[in-house]
């Protein structure tokens, strides 16, 4: 037993603000943590659950052994039944019959490993993440404006601003850190205003000078009325228009003229409100814009975040110190999954599928038998395609399907129906384990070693400094002998991260001459010991170049063939019928100190204590009209499925809308699993849903 205190710095597993952790193990083996001083993304700080990581250690619930159906197995005998399955239905179906679904907590390297297998040795593109469910909008309004998936700023600008808008996110909640170090700046400059744009008023409007409480889904109208104005009233960066983009004209004409009552009607603000944020916004011209879940779970997220990136780009106010616009993310891993490929859509380190060139690139940097030629099945499709019998064998690791993704009982339907399926997770507590015919036990958060990227392109280390328990093992380790058994021994052939980290560093470099924005070329070299001593970064890290902070698109350079930025044309979307049965909006969301479905979080009291169990949050005049008093139970319900749960009766929200909280599961309250209400209606550029505009009704239970 070690007699000495040692301290490993590692990175917080939750959300993408990316925190650095200082874990000590104490003598005789218990753990603290605290934030670390010197990480760029906290310097220290950590949010209530970060400071409560110590809590969540403990290995109860933990899946510790594989099994086959529901009975331990050799690691030996599990593997090579995984790879007979999958190698079965690729023979008999085609690569398109198999599938795996991953997430933004796995870490760069295990994604890296999974596209591998599924893109290149494989030949199918079915691999998608729960990140789906999180960023898939930004990452598509980013291709869409700048050629690439490229976030141009840092946290630091949300400092160096005089302006932060912060539209569909509650930073408070869900990037506590973050909001920190705004209220810190804030308090330095109380010049600093703040607008929240969010039809809840949220724990972050405490910190706003103003907040619009805008009708759900009508941000494009707001943010289209930003652009006519700041073209009537003189603001427009006319030399960055014409010297860096395209497609101006366009995307004005579509917005119309700024006409304050018709945006007033279709955003459902007062006229006075949109006026002052507009002229705050033309005026001041360090405006960071930051956006989360309300731009992009939405069926018209992407166009969201191009009405977003369309204000910045006309007035030039992007890639400089203190402006532009901000996309923040949910996961650990907020970016990493994104710069491998780890998305149905996408190739690896930034490449494009449908480009011909970039895979056959990556196909001979892999030296692989073939390679993915189109899009594969995205989140809610791939469930939807499991239904119907088209998928197989199906892989789901390190995320809870039958509890997150929408039309839940839809998914759990869905995975009773596959002929096998695979789920590699840390605890038994996922519901999704009900379904696996193999159960494959990972590594969890302090037995896992590897990196992980931020919202700001800030790549960290997550360091190991706990033994691995039982025989549960780091994914890329199960992915990779997996793999062999199908007979790519030589490609899988790694012995631990730092291999796998180099090796997709040197992919970042290959061919890339500067035509693409994410590369670590800089790394390809990197030993054991440097990879185990490696600093926080940001990218680009190209070779030859010194590492440092840097910003995108200032002077131009887009990723586009001619490096200009593209303006999307982007229309609202009209008011959507409802069915009389379901009169009013669900809207789902986070809370401030739960994480996902609870697996963790809910081990710990401190965290369960702040809110106890889930509640609808009605407003006082629906709360009237349906008879429902406040504290009592409620039943909501769609077409999909129904929860119920406590009555939160408030005027946070708007008449006609209802917030219910996404963590709880059946596990930890009755009925209270609210994804299994929610629709799967998806935006059709980005595949991510809706998750936060669902018809429901109401009734006192
Ligand atoms: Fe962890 Fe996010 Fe809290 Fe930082 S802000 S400690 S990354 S949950």
């Amino acid at each position: 037993m070690n007699a000495e205190a040692t301290t490993v710095r590692t990175t917080c597993p939750y959300c993408g603000v990316g925190c650095g952790v200082l874990a000590t193990r104490q003598p005789y083996g218990s753990v603290t943590v605290k934030g670390d001083p010197e990480h760029p993304a906290n310097f220290g700080r950590l949010c209530s659950k970060g400071s409560a990581l110590a809590e969540t250690l403990s290995l109860d619930d933990r899946l510790l052994y594989p099994e086959i159906n529901g009975t331990r197995a050799s690691w030996d005998d599990a593997l090579d039944l995984v790879a007979a399955r999958f190698s079965a239905a690729i023979a008999e179906h085609g690569p398109d019959s198999v599938a795996f679904y991953v997430s933004g907590q796995i870490l760069t390297e295990d994604y890296y490993v999974a596209n591998k297998l599924m893109k290149g040795f494989i030949g199918s593109a079915n691999i998608d993440t729960n990140s789906r469910l999180c960023m898939a909008s930004s990452v598509a309004g980013h291709r869409r404006a700048f050629g690439s998936d490229t976030v141009p700023g840092t946290y630091e600008d949300l400092e160096q601003a005089d302006l932060v808008v912060l539209t569909g996110s509650n930073l408070a909640w869900c990037h506590p850190v973050l909001f920190q170090r705004l209220e810190a700046a804030k308090a330095a400059n109380p010049a600093l205003r703040i607008v929240t744009i969010d039809p809840r008023r949220t724990a972050t409007c405490a910190l706003a000078d103003l907040h619009l409480g805008l009708a759900p889904d009508t941000d494009v109208a707001l943010f289209n009325g930003l652009l006519s104005y700041v073209s009537e009233n003189g603001y427009l960066d006319e030399a960055y228009i014409s010297r860096h983009t395209s497609g101006f004209g366009e995307a004005l004409g579509a917005a119309g003229a700024c006409d304050i009552s018709r945006i007033a009607d279709e955003t459902g603000l007062s006229r006075q409100d949109i006026a002052r944020f507009y002229d705050l916004a033309a005026r001041t011209e360090k405006m960071v814009t930051v956006y989360s879940q309300g731009v992009n779970q939405s069926v018209v997220g992407t166009d969201k975040v191009n009405a977003i990136l369309n204000v910045h780009l006309a007035t030039g106010r992007i890639g400089r110190a203190g402006m532009g616009p901000f996309s923040v993310t949910g996961q650990p891993n907020a970016m990493g999954g994104r710069e491998v490929g780890g998305l149905a859509n996408m190739l690896a380190a930034h490449m494009a599928l449908e480009n011909p060139d970039h895979r056959s690139l990556v196909q001979s940097f892999w030296q692989s038998p073939v390679i993915a030629e189109r899009a594969g099945l995205k989140a809610v499709e791939m469930f939807r395609a499991v239904r119907e019998g088209k998928i197989k064998a199906l892989w789901i690791m390190a995320t809870n399907p039958v509890d997150s993704l929408p039309d839940a009982d839809g998914v759990a339907e869905a995975l009773k129906l596959c002929p096998f399926v695979v789920v590699s997770d840390v605890t038994c507590a996922a519901d999704t384990l009900e379904f696996a015919h193999v159960a494959l036990p990972g590594a969890a958060w302090g037995e896992k070693d590897g990196t992980v990227t931020n919202s700001e392109r800030r790549i960290s280390r997550q360091r190991r400094f706990l033994d691995l328990p039982g025989e549960a093992r780091p994914d890329w380790w199960a992915l990779s002998e997996v793999a062999r058994r199908m007979g790519h021994r030589e490609a899988f052939a790694y012995d631990g991260p730092a291999g796998i980290f180099r090796e997709h560093a040197e992919l970042s470099a290959a061919g890339n001459n500067g035509t693409r924005d994410f590369d670590i070329g800089a790394m390809a070299d990197i030993d054991e010991e440097a990879f185990e001593e490696l600093a926080p970064f940001q990218w680009p890290a190209r070779s030859g170049e010194a590492l440092g902070e840097s910003r995108f698109f200032a002077r131009g350079g887009f990723y586009t063939s001619d490096r200009k930025a593209r303006f999307v044309a982007v229309t609202p979307i009209a008011p959507r019928k409802r069915e009389r049965k379901y009169p009013l909006v669900l809207n789902t969301g986070r809370i401030r100190d739960q994480w996902h479905t609870m697996t963790r979080t809910g081990k710990t009291a401190r965290l369960t204590s702040h809110i106890a169990e889930p509640f609808a949050e009605i407003h006082p005049e629906d709360a009237l009209a349906l008879g429902i008093s406040d504290a009592s139970l409620v039943e909501v319900r769609s077409p999909y499925g129904a929860v119920t749960v406590r009555a939160q009766i408030s005027g946070r929200g708007r008449k006609g809308t209802v917030f219910v909280p996404m963590h709880w599961t059946d596990q930890f309250a009755s009925r209270g699993r609210v994804d299994a209400v929610v629709a799967p209606a998806t935006d059709p550029h980005s595949g991510q849903p809706g998750s936060k505009f669902t018809p429901v009704s109401l009734k006192a239970f």
